[in-house]
Protein backbone atom coordinates (compact mmCIF):
# COMPACT_ATOMS: atom_id res chain seq x y z
CA UNK A 1 0.00 0.00 0.00
CA UNK A 2 1.35 3.83 -1.22
CA UNK A 3 1.61 6.01 2.22
CA UNK A 4 -0.89 8.66 2.97
CA UNK A 5 -0.23 11.92 1.71
CA UNK A 6 1.07 14.40 3.91
CA UNK A 7 -1.37 16.41 5.57
CA UNK A 8 -0.76 19.50 4.49
CA UNK A 9 -1.26 18.12 1.06
CA UNK A 10 -4.92 17.28 1.43
CA UNK A 11 -7.26 19.92 1.40
CA UNK A 12 -10.34 20.13 4.18
CA UNK A 13 -12.31 22.94 5.34
CA UNK A 14 -13.34 23.31 9.18
CA UNK A 15 -16.68 22.16 10.15
CA UNK A 16 -18.67 25.07 11.11
CA UNK A 17 -18.87 26.06 15.13
CA UNK A 18 -21.83 24.45 16.59
CA UNK A 19 -25.43 22.55 16.19
CA UNK A 20 -28.59 23.07 17.80
CA UNK A 21 -32.60 24.11 17.77
CA UNK A 22 -31.83 22.65 14.21
CA UNK A 23 -29.12 24.97 12.85
CA UNK A 24 -25.79 25.84 12.51
CA UNK A 25 -24.56 27.98 15.01
CA UNK A 26 -21.71 30.89 14.83
CA UNK A 27 -22.85 30.61 19.32
CA UNK A 28 -21.92 33.84 21.59
CA UNK A 29 -18.32 32.95 22.48
CA UNK A 30 -15.60 31.07 20.44
CA UNK A 31 -12.64 29.17 21.11
CA UNK A 32 -9.82 27.66 19.37
CA UNK A 33 -8.39 24.17 18.31
CA UNK A 34 -4.67 23.95 18.12
CA UNK A 35 -2.74 21.18 16.72
CA UNK A 36 -0.84 19.36 20.26
CA UNK A 37 1.80 19.00 18.15
CA UNK A 38 3.29 22.85 17.69
CA UNK A 39 0.52 24.67 19.24
CA UNK A 40 -0.57 25.97 15.90
CA UNK A 41 -4.52 26.84 15.71
CA UNK A 42 -5.83 24.83 13.17
CA UNK A 43 -9.45 26.00 13.30
CA UNK A 44 -12.35 27.44 15.65
CA UNK A 45 -15.66 25.73 17.31
CA UNK A 46 -17.96 27.65 19.46
CA UNK A 47 -17.52 27.32 22.98
CA UNK A 48 -21.32 27.08 23.80
CA UNK A 49 -22.10 29.23 26.90
CA UNK A 50 -24.98 27.65 29.59
CA UNK A 51 -27.69 29.61 27.93
CA UNK A 52 -27.24 28.02 24.28
CA UNK A 53 -26.99 24.82 26.35
CA UNK A 54 -30.39 24.99 27.82
CA UNK A 55 -31.34 26.04 24.37
CA UNK A 56 -29.81 22.75 22.84
CA UNK A 57 -31.62 20.67 25.15
CA UNK A 58 -34.98 22.73 25.27
CA UNK A 59 -35.24 22.10 21.04
CA UNK A 60 -34.89 18.40 21.51
CA UNK A 61 -37.20 17.92 24.44
CA UNK A 62 -39.63 19.85 23.12
CA UNK A 63 -39.48 17.84 19.85
CA UNK A 64 -38.68 14.51 20.48
CA UNK A 65 -41.28 11.88 20.62
CA UNK A 66 -40.70 7.93 20.49
CA UNK A 67 -42.06 6.39 17.21
CA UNK A 68 -41.82 9.71 14.87
CA UNK A 69 -39.16 8.94 13.45
CA UNK A 70 -39.64 4.94 11.63
CA UNK A 71 -36.59 2.03 12.31
CA UNK A 72 -35.84 2.26 8.30
CA UNK A 73 -35.39 5.43 7.99
CA UNK A 74 -32.86 5.68 10.85
CA UNK A 75 -31.33 2.70 9.34
CA UNK A 76 -30.90 4.24 6.24
CA UNK A 77 -29.62 7.41 7.55
CA UNK A 78 -26.44 5.26 9.27
CA UNK A 79 -25.90 3.30 6.18
CA UNK A 80 -25.88 6.51 4.24
CA UNK A 81 -23.40 7.99 6.59
CA UNK A 82 -21.25 5.08 6.84
CA UNK A 83 -20.98 5.32 2.87
CA UNK A 84 -20.21 9.02 2.44
CA UNK A 85 -18.09 8.44 5.67
CA UNK A 86 -16.34 5.51 3.41
CA UNK A 87 -15.69 8.02 0.39
CA UNK A 88 -14.32 11.12 2.86
CA UNK A 89 -11.62 9.45 4.25
CA UNK A 90 -9.08 11.83 3.63
CA UNK A 91 -10.57 14.17 4.68
CA UNK A 92 -11.39 12.56 7.92
CA UNK A 93 -7.96 11.50 8.69
CA UNK A 94 -6.91 15.14 7.44
CA UNK A 95 -8.75 16.38 10.53
CA UNK A 96 -8.11 13.95 13.28
CA UNK A 97 -4.67 14.14 12.42
CA UNK A 98 -4.42 18.10 12.36
CA UNK A 99 -6.24 18.36 16.40
CA UNK A 100 -5.53 15.00 17.89
CA UNK A 101 -2.62 12.86 18.70
CA UNK A 102 -2.72 10.58 16.35
CA UNK A 103 0.09 9.80 13.19
CA UNK A 104 -1.81 10.03 9.93
CA UNK A 105 -1.91 6.54 9.61
CA UNK A 106 -3.59 5.69 12.98
CA UNK A 107 -5.52 8.62 11.92
CA UNK A 108 -7.17 6.72 8.79
CA UNK A 109 -7.21 3.52 10.52
CA UNK A 110 -9.26 5.29 12.54
CA UNK A 111 -12.04 6.72 9.90
CA UNK A 112 -12.56 2.93 8.64
CA UNK A 113 -13.42 2.28 12.29
CA UNK A 114 -16.03 4.62 12.34
CA UNK A 115 -17.33 3.59 9.00
CA UNK A 116 -17.86 -0.12 10.62
CA UNK A 117 -19.34 1.66 13.61
CA UNK A 118 -21.99 3.36 11.89
CA UNK A 119 -22.72 0.08 9.49
CA UNK A 120 -23.06 -1.86 13.15
CA UNK A 121 -25.54 0.74 14.48
CA UNK A 122 -27.61 0.66 11.07
CA UNK A 123 -27.61 -3.40 12.07
CA UNK A 124 -28.27 -2.79 15.21
CA UNK A 125 -32.05 -1.99 14.09
CA UNK A 126 -32.66 -5.95 14.12
CA UNK A 127 -31.91 -6.01 18.14
CA UNK A 128 -34.75 -3.43 18.61
CA UNK A 129 -37.58 -6.27 19.24
CA UNK A 130 -38.96 -7.57 22.44
CA UNK A 131 -40.48 -10.80 23.51
CA UNK A 132 -44.05 -11.90 24.82
CA UNK A 133 -44.72 -12.45 28.24
CA UNK A 134 -45.39 -16.15 29.63
CA UNK A 135 -48.29 -14.15 32.14
CA UNK A 136 -49.90 -18.11 33.05
CA UNK A 137 -46.66 -18.47 34.80
CA UNK A 138 -48.21 -17.42 38.11
CA UNK A 139 -52.16 -18.10 39.29
CA UNK A 140 -52.41 -14.12 38.94
CA UNK A 141 -51.42 -13.93 35.37
CA UNK A 142 -53.92 -16.29 34.10
CA UNK A 143 -56.31 -14.30 32.03
CA UNK A 144 -53.94 -11.70 30.90
CA UNK A 145 -51.61 -11.73 27.43
CA UNK A 146 -48.65 -9.10 26.42
CA UNK A 147 -45.25 -8.59 25.33
CA UNK A 148 -42.80 -6.25 26.01
CA UNK A 149 -40.92 -3.69 23.31
CA UNK A 150 -37.79 -1.54 23.52
CA UNK A 151 -38.54 2.13 24.22
CA UNK A 152 -35.93 4.72 23.67
CA UNK A 153 -34.79 6.85 26.43
CA UNK A 154 -35.35 10.05 25.56
CA UNK A 155 -32.60 12.84 25.64
CA UNK A 156 -29.18 11.29 25.65
CA UNK A 157 -25.94 13.53 26.59
CA UNK A 158 -23.13 11.93 24.64
CA UNK A 159 -19.47 12.97 26.08
CA UNK A 160 -16.35 12.07 24.34
CA UNK A 161 -12.58 12.34 25.16
CA UNK A 162 -9.76 13.32 22.58
CA UNK A 163 -8.15 10.06 22.18
CA UNK A 164 -10.29 8.49 19.62
CA UNK A 165 -12.23 11.99 18.12
CA UNK A 166 -14.14 10.08 15.74
CA UNK A 167 -14.99 6.45 16.25
CA UNK A 168 -15.85 7.03 20.10
CA UNK A 169 -17.98 9.66 18.99
CA UNK A 170 -19.28 7.77 16.26
CA UNK A 171 -20.08 4.78 18.74
CA UNK A 172 -22.25 7.75 21.36
CA UNK A 173 -24.35 8.77 18.16
CA UNK A 174 -24.66 5.72 16.00
CA UNK A 175 -26.50 3.60 18.93
CA UNK A 176 -28.50 6.22 20.45
CA UNK A 177 -29.81 7.52 16.91
CA UNK A 178 -30.97 3.76 15.97
CA UNK A 179 -32.50 3.56 18.79
CA UNK A 180 -35.09 6.58 18.43
CA UNK A 181 -33.36 8.66 20.90
CA UNK A 182 -32.52 12.13 20.74
CA UNK A 183 -29.20 13.23 21.71
CA UNK A 184 -26.82 16.28 22.21
CA UNK A 185 -23.34 15.67 21.77
CA UNK A 186 -20.48 17.32 23.78
CA UNK A 187 -17.42 16.25 22.06
CA UNK A 188 -14.03 17.17 23.69
CA UNK A 189 -12.64 20.47 23.73
CA UNK A 190 -9.01 19.31 22.17
CA UNK A 191 -10.96 17.45 19.18
CA UNK A 192 -14.23 18.75 18.07
CA UNK A 193 -13.69 19.12 14.52
CA UNK A 194 -13.64 15.70 13.71
CA UNK A 195 -16.66 15.26 16.25
CA UNK A 196 -18.91 17.87 13.88
CA UNK A 197 -17.69 17.09 10.96
CA UNK A 198 -19.57 13.70 11.65
CA UNK A 199 -22.58 15.48 12.98
CA UNK A 200 -22.40 17.59 9.47
CA UNK A 201 -22.37 13.79 7.66
CA UNK A 202 -25.36 12.71 9.92
CA UNK A 203 -27.50 15.64 9.17
CA UNK A 204 -26.66 15.46 5.07
CA UNK A 205 -28.03 11.86 5.14
CA UNK A 206 -30.99 11.97 6.89
CA UNK A 207 -30.67 12.66 10.38
CA UNK A 208 -33.68 15.33 11.40
CA UNK A 209 -31.89 18.70 12.78
CA UNK A 210 -34.34 18.09 16.00
CA UNK A 211 -33.15 14.83 17.01
CA UNK A 212 -29.38 15.72 17.59
CA UNK A 213 -27.22 18.74 18.45
CA UNK A 214 -23.52 19.40 19.17
CA UNK A 215 -22.26 22.08 21.82
CA UNK A 216 -18.73 21.76 21.76
CA UNK A 217 -17.02 24.20 24.68
CA UNK A 218 -14.87 24.38 27.85
CA UNK A 219 -18.28 23.94 30.12
CA UNK A 220 -20.64 22.86 28.16
CA UNK A 221 -20.33 19.40 29.57
CA UNK A 222 -21.00 21.22 33.05
CA UNK A 223 -24.33 22.53 31.92
CA UNK A 224 -25.00 19.64 30.63
CA UNK A 225 -24.58 16.96 33.20
CA UNK A 226 -26.84 19.27 35.36
CA UNK A 227 -29.71 19.74 32.89
CA UNK A 228 -32.56 18.69 34.80
CA UNK A 229 -33.73 17.36 30.97
CA UNK A 230 -31.67 14.80 30.47
CA UNK A 231 -32.72 11.34 30.38
CA UNK A 232 -29.26 9.75 30.13
CA UNK A 233 -25.73 10.45 30.29
CA UNK A 234 -23.52 8.76 28.25
CA UNK A 235 -19.88 9.09 28.86
CA UNK A 236 -16.17 8.16 27.66
CA UNK A 237 -13.49 9.73 30.22
CA UNK A 238 -11.57 9.32 32.97
CA UNK A 239 -12.24 8.78 36.33
CA UNK A 240 -12.41 11.91 37.92
CA UNK A 241 -14.45 13.40 35.99
CA UNK A 242 -17.21 10.54 36.13
CA UNK A 243 -17.23 11.28 39.44
CA UNK A 244 -18.05 15.17 39.52
CA UNK A 245 -20.78 13.69 36.40
CA UNK A 246 -22.62 11.37 39.05
CA UNK A 247 -23.11 14.58 41.69
CA UNK A 248 -23.98 16.79 39.09
CA UNK A 249 -26.92 16.32 38.48
CA UNK A 250 -30.61 14.33 39.85
CA UNK A 251 -30.33 10.15 39.64
CA UNK A 252 -30.61 9.27 36.39
CA UNK A 253 -29.48 6.45 34.29
CA UNK A 254 -25.12 7.42 33.66
CA UNK A 255 -23.80 5.04 31.15
CA UNK A 256 -19.81 4.94 31.81
CA UNK A 257 -16.41 3.78 29.92
CA UNK A 258 -13.42 5.12 31.81
CA UNK A 259 -10.23 4.07 32.19
CA UNK A 260 -7.36 1.26 32.53
CA UNK A 261 -4.11 0.38 34.15
CA UNK A 262 -4.61 -2.79 31.39
CA UNK A 263 -1.86 -6.18 32.25
CA UNK A 264 -0.71 -8.55 30.06
CA UNK A 265 0.44 -11.82 31.63
CA UNK A 266 3.12 -13.94 29.79
CA UNK A 267 3.67 -17.56 30.57
CA UNK A 268 6.80 -19.92 30.34
CA UNK A 269 5.69 -21.15 26.73
CA UNK A 270 5.40 -17.93 24.92
CA UNK A 271 7.58 -16.39 22.13
CA UNK A 272 9.81 -14.16 23.35
CA UNK A 273 9.45 -12.13 19.90
CA UNK A 274 5.58 -11.99 19.36
CA UNK A 275 5.37 -10.89 22.75
CA UNK A 276 8.04 -7.71 22.43
CA UNK A 277 6.24 -6.30 19.16
CA UNK A 278 2.78 -6.63 20.58
CA UNK A 279 3.99 -5.12 23.88
CA UNK A 280 5.45 -2.58 21.83
CA UNK A 281 2.69 -1.73 19.78
CA UNK A 282 -0.28 -1.87 22.41
CA UNK A 283 1.47 0.70 25.48
CA UNK A 284 3.07 2.81 22.53
CA UNK A 285 0.11 3.88 20.32
CA UNK A 286 -1.36 6.88 19.92
CA UNK A 287 1.93 7.69 23.01
CA UNK A 288 -0.13 5.66 25.29
CA UNK A 289 -2.79 7.37 24.98
CA UNK A 290 -5.84 4.81 24.78
CA UNK A 291 -8.01 3.03 27.48
CA UNK A 292 -6.78 -0.36 25.88
CA UNK A 293 -3.12 0.35 26.03
CA UNK A 294 -0.38 -2.38 27.98
CA UNK A 295 0.55 -0.73 31.13
CA UNK A 296 2.09 -3.84 33.39
CA UNK A 297 3.64 -6.65 31.53
CA UNK A 298 4.14 -9.93 33.87
CA UNK A 299 6.47 -12.16 32.41
CA UNK A 300 7.22 -15.76 33.86
CA UNK A 301 10.95 -15.61 35.06
CA UNK A 302 12.09 -18.06 32.40
CA UNK A 303 11.59 -16.14 29.43
CA UNK A 304 11.99 -12.17 31.55
CA UNK A 305 15.22 -11.49 30.41
CA UNK A 306 14.17 -12.40 26.82
CA UNK A 307 11.25 -10.12 26.82
CA UNK A 308 12.46 -7.37 28.75
CA UNK A 309 15.57 -7.11 26.49
CA UNK A 310 13.66 -7.17 23.16
CA UNK A 311 10.99 -4.82 24.04
CA UNK A 312 13.76 -2.16 25.70
CA UNK A 313 15.41 -2.08 22.03
CA UNK A 314 11.97 -2.36 20.06
CA UNK A 315 10.73 0.82 22.28
CA UNK A 316 14.58 2.23 21.44
CA UNK A 317 13.65 2.14 17.85
CA UNK A 318 10.40 3.81 17.83
CA UNK A 319 10.91 7.34 15.55
CA UNK A 320 8.88 10.11 18.06
CA UNK A 321 8.09 12.73 15.95
CA UNK A 322 5.63 14.89 13.95
CA UNK A 323 2.06 13.05 13.15
CA UNK A 324 3.09 14.63 9.61
CA UNK A 325 5.78 12.71 8.90
CA UNK A 326 5.04 8.97 7.45
CA UNK A 327 8.20 7.70 9.44
CA UNK A 328 6.93 8.61 12.77
CA UNK A 329 5.74 5.20 15.12
CA UNK A 330 4.92 7.75 18.17
CA UNK A 331 2.90 11.60 17.65
CA UNK A 332 2.31 14.20 20.61
CA UNK A 333 0.67 13.72 23.69
CA UNK A 334 -2.48 16.10 24.20
CA UNK A 335 -0.89 18.82 26.18
CA UNK A 336 2.58 20.29 27.92
CA UNK A 337 0.79 19.61 31.24
CA UNK A 338 0.12 15.81 30.62
CA UNK A 339 3.50 15.16 29.13
CA UNK A 340 5.08 16.75 32.18
CA UNK A 341 2.80 14.95 34.27
CA UNK A 342 4.26 10.86 32.72
CA UNK A 343 7.41 12.28 33.44
CA UNK A 344 7.00 13.17 37.00
CA UNK A 345 5.16 9.64 37.43
CA UNK A 346 8.50 7.98 36.03
CA UNK A 347 10.72 10.04 38.02
CA UNK A 348 8.79 9.37 40.86
CA UNK A 349 8.94 5.81 40.32
CA UNK A 350 12.65 5.49 39.56
CA UNK A 351 13.50 7.44 42.69
CA UNK A 352 11.35 4.96 44.85
CA UNK A 353 13.91 2.73 43.02
CA UNK A 354 12.59 1.69 39.34
CA UNK A 355 14.84 1.35 36.67
CA UNK A 356 14.23 2.96 33.61
CA UNK A 357 15.65 1.24 30.75
CA UNK A 358 14.89 3.61 28.22
CA UNK A 359 12.69 6.73 27.17
CA UNK A 360 11.38 9.30 29.35
CA UNK A 361 12.39 12.31 28.04
CA UNK A 362 10.39 15.17 27.06
CA UNK A 363 10.45 17.58 24.52
CA UNK A 364 7.59 19.74 24.45
CA UNK A 365 4.43 17.50 24.22
CA UNK A 366 7.01 14.30 22.89
CA UNK A 367 8.11 11.90 25.37
CA UNK A 368 10.13 9.25 24.05
CA UNK A 369 8.45 5.76 25.02
CA UNK A 370 9.46 4.32 28.26
CA UNK A 371 9.61 0.60 30.17
CA UNK A 372 10.35 0.54 33.37
CA UNK A 373 10.99 -2.56 36.00
CA UNK A 374 10.77 -2.60 39.65
CA UNK A 375 8.69 -0.12 39.97
CA UNK A 376 7.31 0.26 43.73
CA UNK A 377 4.07 -1.23 44.90
CA UNK A 378 2.90 2.64 45.75
CA UNK A 379 4.15 4.35 42.47
CA UNK A 380 1.36 5.96 40.78
CA UNK A 381 2.74 4.57 37.32
CA UNK A 382 1.67 1.13 38.66
CA UNK A 383 -1.75 2.11 41.01
CA UNK A 384 -3.04 4.61 38.22
CA UNK A 385 -3.49 4.44 34.75
CA UNK A 386 -0.95 6.23 33.04
CA UNK A 387 -2.41 7.31 29.95
CA UNK A 388 0.97 7.79 28.70
CA UNK A 389 3.92 6.28 26.95
CA UNK A 390 4.72 3.99 29.41
CA UNK A 391 5.25 0.06 30.16
CA UNK A 392 5.97 -2.12 33.32
CA UNK A 393 7.66 -4.94 33.19
CA UNK A 394 7.72 -7.56 36.15
CA UNK A 395 9.00 -11.44 36.41
CA UNK A 396 6.64 -14.07 38.38
CA UNK A 397 7.29 -17.65 38.78
CA UNK A 398 3.95 -18.26 40.49
CA UNK A 399 0.74 -17.85 38.15
CA UNK A 400 -1.66 -17.91 41.06
CA UNK A 401 0.55 -14.30 42.29
CA UNK A 402 0.67 -13.18 38.29
CA UNK A 403 -3.16 -13.23 38.40
CA UNK A 404 -3.09 -11.39 41.97
CA UNK A 405 -0.76 -8.76 40.70
CA UNK A 406 -2.90 -8.43 37.64
CA UNK A 407 -5.83 -7.95 39.45
CA UNK A 408 -4.91 -5.54 41.86
CA UNK A 409 -5.62 -2.41 40.62
CA UNK A 410 -8.77 -0.57 40.96
CA UNK A 411 -9.71 -0.92 37.02
CA UNK A 412 -10.51 -4.10 35.36
CA UNK A 413 -11.05 -3.04 31.35
CA UNK A 414 -8.85 -5.60 29.56
CA UNK A 415 -6.29 -7.66 29.79
CA UNK A 416 -3.87 -10.17 27.72
CA UNK A 417 -2.66 -13.89 28.00
CA UNK A 418 0.27 -15.29 26.22
CA UNK A 419 0.54 -18.94 25.97
CA UNK A 420 -0.07 -22.04 23.87
CA UNK A 421 -1.66 -23.86 27.14
CA UNK A 422 -5.07 -23.83 26.48
CA UNK A 423 -5.67 -24.94 30.13
CA UNK A 424 -3.72 -22.51 31.59
CA UNK A 425 -4.90 -19.42 29.49
CA UNK A 426 -8.41 -20.78 30.44
CA UNK A 427 -7.11 -20.69 34.10
CA UNK A 428 -6.12 -17.58 33.86
CA UNK A 429 -9.06 -15.90 31.52
CA UNK A 430 -11.40 -17.28 33.77
CA UNK A 431 -9.48 -15.29 37.14
CA UNK A 432 -9.20 -12.02 35.99
CA UNK A 433 -11.26 -9.43 36.83
CA UNK A 434 -11.72 -7.54 33.54
CA UNK A 435 -14.23 -7.03 30.68
CA UNK A 436 -12.12 -8.87 28.31
CA UNK A 437 -9.46 -11.21 28.08
CA UNK A 438 -7.36 -11.45 25.08
CA UNK A 439 -5.40 -14.63 24.50
CA UNK A 440 -2.21 -14.05 22.75
CA UNK A 441 -2.87 -10.61 21.93
CA UNK A 442 -2.54 -7.67 24.85
CA UNK A 443 -5.35 -5.76 26.39
CA UNK A 444 -5.11 -3.74 23.20
CA UNK A 445 -7.47 -5.06 20.65
CA UNK A 446 -11.19 -4.30 20.20
CA UNK A 447 -13.62 -4.40 17.84
CA UNK A 448 -17.01 -2.42 17.94
CA UNK A 449 -18.93 -5.59 17.89
CA UNK A 450 -17.89 -6.64 20.76
CA UNK A 451 -19.89 -5.68 24.03
CA UNK A 452 -17.08 -3.09 25.83
CA UNK A 453 -16.42 -1.89 29.28
CA UNK A 454 -15.17 -2.69 32.45
CA UNK A 455 -15.31 -4.25 36.29
CA UNK A 456 -14.71 -1.98 39.12
CA UNK A 457 -13.95 1.52 38.48
CA UNK A 458 -13.52 1.25 34.63
CA UNK A 459 -17.08 1.96 34.38
CA UNK A 460 -20.47 1.68 34.29
CA UNK A 461 -22.46 -0.55 31.81
CA UNK A 462 -21.72 -1.67 28.27
CA UNK A 463 -20.58 -0.39 25.06
CA UNK A 464 -19.82 -1.95 21.68
CA UNK A 465 -22.44 -0.86 19.57
CA UNK A 466 -25.14 -3.56 20.06
CA UNK A 467 -24.50 -3.49 23.85
CA UNK A 468 -24.76 0.42 23.78
CA UNK A 469 -28.12 0.11 21.81
CA UNK A 470 -29.51 -2.16 24.52
CA UNK A 471 -28.03 0.17 27.15
CA UNK A 472 -30.23 3.19 25.47
CA UNK A 473 -33.83 1.45 25.50
CA UNK A 474 -35.62 0.02 28.42
CA UNK A 475 -38.25 -2.19 27.80
CA UNK A 476 -42.16 -1.28 27.80
CA UNK A 477 -45.05 -4.02 28.93
CA UNK A 478 -47.52 -3.51 26.95
CA UNK A 479 -50.57 -6.34 28.81
CA UNK A 480 -54.14 -6.72 27.77
CA UNK A 481 -56.55 -8.10 30.66
CA UNK A 482 -58.34 -11.20 28.34
CA UNK A 483 -60.29 -12.39 31.34
P1 LIG B 1 -11.73 13.69 30.54
O1 LIG B 1 -12.50 12.95 31.58
O2 LIG B 1 -10.80 14.75 30.95
O3 LIG B 1 -12.73 14.36 29.47
C1 LIG B 1 -13.71 13.61 28.81
C2 LIG B 1 -14.86 14.54 28.40
O4 LIG B 1 -15.51 15.01 29.57
C3 LIG B 1 -14.42 15.77 27.63
O5 LIG B 1 -15.36 16.04 26.63
C4 LIG B 1 -14.46 16.86 28.69
O6 LIG B 1 -14.64 18.14 28.19
C5 LIG B 1 -15.67 16.43 29.49
N1 LIG B 1 -15.73 16.96 30.86
C6 LIG B 1 -14.70 17.34 31.65
N2 LIG B 1 -15.17 17.74 32.87
C7 LIG B 1 -16.52 17.60 32.83
C8 LIG B 1 -17.55 17.82 33.79
N3 LIG B 1 -17.29 18.26 35.03
N4 LIG B 1 -18.83 17.56 33.43
C9 LIG B 1 -19.11 17.08 32.20
N5 LIG B 1 -18.16 16.85 31.25
C10 LIG B 1 -16.88 17.10 31.57
O7 LIG B 1 -10.96 12.56 29.69
P2 LIG B 1 -9.89 12.75 28.54
O8 LIG B 1 -8.61 13.24 29.11
O9 LIG B 1 -10.48 13.47 27.37
O10 LIG B 1 -9.72 11.21 28.08
C11 LIG B 1 -8.91 10.31 28.75
C12 LIG B 1 -9.68 9.33 29.60
O11 LIG B 1 -10.72 8.71 28.85
C13 LIG B 1 -8.80 8.19 30.07
O12 LIG B 1 -9.08 7.90 31.42
C14 LIG B 1 -9.22 7.03 29.18
O13 LIG B 1 -8.96 5.75 29.71
C15 LIG B 1 -10.67 7.30 29.03
N6 LIG B 1 -11.18 6.60 27.86
C16 LIG B 1 -11.99 5.52 28.05
C17 LIG B 1 -12.45 4.80 26.95
C18 LIG B 1 -13.36 3.63 27.11
O14 LIG B 1 -14.06 3.31 26.15
N7 LIG B 1 -13.38 2.98 28.26
C19 LIG B 1 -12.10 5.21 25.66
C20 LIG B 1 -11.26 6.31 25.52
C21 LIG B 1 -10.82 7.01 26.62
Amino acid sequence: TSAPAPLEDQVWTPPAGGFWAGSWQDGDRRMPVRDPEDGSTVGSVVDTTDAEVDRAVAHLAEHWRPGCWPLWQRRRALESTADELSRSVDRFTAIIAAEGCKTVSEARAEVSRAVETLELAAHAAASLSGRTVPFDNTPRGLGWTGWHTREPLGIVAAITPFNDPLNLVAHKLGPALVADNAVVLKPAEQTPLSALALVELLLRNGVPGDRIAAVPGRTSGQALVRHPRIDVVSFTGGPRTADRIAQAGPARKLLMELGGNNALIVCSDADPDRVATAVVDGAFGVAGQNCLSVQRVLVHASRYRAVLERVVSAARDLVVGSKRDPATDVGPMIDADAAERVVRWIDEAVTGGATLHTGGQRRGTFVRPAVLTGAPSDARVRTDEVFGPVVLLDPFTDTTAAIDAANAVNTGLQAGVFTQDIDRAMTIANALTVGAVLINSTSDFRIDAMPFGGFKRSGIGREGVESAVQQLTEPKIIAINTG
